[in-house]
């Protein structure tokens, strides 16, 4: 008997010393680092209310920099000041910690998105049909159409006006806003329509018009009187004529805040993890830091969710621009040669969500190498879909350096994998940076419900997600 009990006990070992075990943060967190898990998703829930759009995120990045001393390019050029930010087209933003090496060995950079999939106005988007009025949408992103129907939903964005004066509209998110809606078809009516076809043509995007109002201006007589009534409602207001919508970008989103979600409350509930959750945990991460010795760079994209293209997108070549300010702050000669030098030596995170294993659709993940919510960061080694097609696919020397970096900081981490092999897939910034010939590795929190008005993310993965990109800048500067 003692012998079999003590063979048992040499196998327990044997297991615990060999196998990977996946570790829930819940059963590796001291009480005092819970407490800190449930600080952070405060502060997290109170950017995200305040962040809806890429303009609201570059905003309020922005005013949460200069509180820690960052200062726009030029004036830091002026003052020879080590922590800086720029801004291109209200849309993209970069801050940087300038280091004491050499910009040429290297940055340590984190890029993530601050784009999140919503409803664009169109730019002639005003109409009324059956003595109701509307604004037409052209959906941004890969949405599910049946997601935005029949919920309150907020529109926020800029008009810039015949004269050039500019306006930023947020409404429907304070209690005492109204808020808009898309109306769906009632059940009773809906079988042919939408019952008996595909989800994906069931729901048109040229349905997808956002309801306005409902009481006419004048009387009979005047023509289209119920969209004058919301176009005169706008000009009192705004000083809008319908032609203002031709330079405005209006974006339909969800209405309302971000919220714990459970009894325990675990987890949030919101519009926008992907990729807000990154932004602010790399943006926490960044604003924390005060003398590195290598240069640390945050990038905060737009234009992700349709494909990283345009001026503010991560293939655009300001990146190059503001390495080569680094470049000018370092007293090094800016050209081509050491631009590249400089980012080909980096190391980065595409700092992005994953979608977590599917409790109601498990056949869609292949589990052993799906993210699960709760077991901490989820480093991606490769995006793309069957075959691995159009991935920046990470080096095992650069995930051995990480894993290593991880490990000896208490990070909790797994790794991921979006869906089956021939089931779907997707991509992130990671290849675009990648092209420099950086090293780089997707790397973010799990979420359920991804690209849904109303995401879920755990508050462990997520505070993971920030001890992780913490020590991502510290363990480059070791
Ligand atoms: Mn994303
Ligand atoms: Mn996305």
């Amino acid at each position: 008997m003692a012998k079999k009990n003590s063979s048992k006990k040499h196998f327990e070992e044997l297991t615990e010393k060999l196998f990977w075990e996946r570790r829930l943060v819940w059963d590796c967190v001291s009480e005092e680092e819970k407490k800190e898990i449930f600080a952070f998703a405060e502060r997290y829930k109170n950017f995200l209310d305040r962040s809806k759009t890429e303009r609201e995120c570059v905003r309020n990045i922005v005013a949460m920099a200069e509180e820690k001393g960052f200062m726009p390019w030029k004036e830091a050029k002026e003052k020879g000041a080590k922590k800086i930010y720029w801004v291109h087209q209200g849309k993209t933003v970069y801050l940087a910690v300038i280091g004491r090496q050499d910009v040429r060995e290297g940055l340590a950079i984190i890029a993530s998105h601050h784009d999140s999939p919503r409803l664009d106005l169109k730019q002639n988007p005003l109409y009324e049909e059956v003595d109701l009025v509307f604004l037409k949408t052209h959906y941004y992103g890969g949405i599910k159409k049946y997601q935005w129907l029949a919920r309150p939903l907020s529109l926020h964005g800029k008009v810039i006006l015949q004269d050039g004066s500019e306006l930023e509209l947020r409404i429907g998110e304070n209690d005492d806003d109204p808020v808009f809606t898309i109306a769906d078809l009632l059940p009773h009516l809906a079988r042919k329509v939408q019952g008996e076809k595909k989800v994906s043509e069931a729901f048109e995007g040229e349905k997808l018009n956002i309801l306005v109002g409902s009481i006419p201006l004048g009387d009979r007589k005047v023509k289209e009187r119920f969209k004058l009534a919301i176009i005169n409602y706008l000009n009192k207001s705004y000083g809008m004529t319908e032609e203002d919508f031709s330079s405005a970008e209006l974006e339909v989103v969800p209405a309302g805040k971000a919220r714990d979600l459970g009894f325990d409350r675990s987890l949030i509930g919101a519009y926008g993890h992907d990729d807000r959750s990154s932004v602010y945990t790399s943006l926490e991460a960044i604003l924390g830091l005060d003398e590195v010795p290598r240069t640390t760079l945050a990038c905060f994209y737009d234009k992700e969710e349709i494909g990283s293209d345009g001026s503010t997108g991560a293939k655009s070549r300001f990146f190059e621009l503001v390495v080569s300010n680094i470049l000018e702050i370092q007293g090094i000669e800016q050209n081509v040669s050491n631009i590249l030098e400089a980012l080909t030596a980096s190391r980065a995170i595409s700092a992005d969500v994953n979608g977590a294993l599917d409790p109601d659709y498990q056949e869609v993940h292949e589990k052993r190498n799906a993210a699960r919510i709760g077991y901490g960061v989820c480093v991606t080694k490769f995006t793309g879909s069957g075959g691995k097609y159009h991935s920046s696919d990470a080096h095992a020397e650069y995930l051995a350096w990480l894993r290593r970096l991880f490990n000896k900081s208490g990070v909790v981490w797994q790794t991921g994998e979006l869906g089956k092999v021939d089931e779907g897939g997707g991509g992130t910034i990671a290849k675009f940076l990648a092209s420099y010939g950086m090293n780089i590795v997707d790397c973010g929190t799990p979420l359920l419900s991804m690209h849904s008005p109303f995401e879920i993310a755990s508050k462990a993965d997520l505070y993971m997600t920030t001890k992780a990109f913490k020590v991502f800048w510290k363990g480059e500067n070791n």
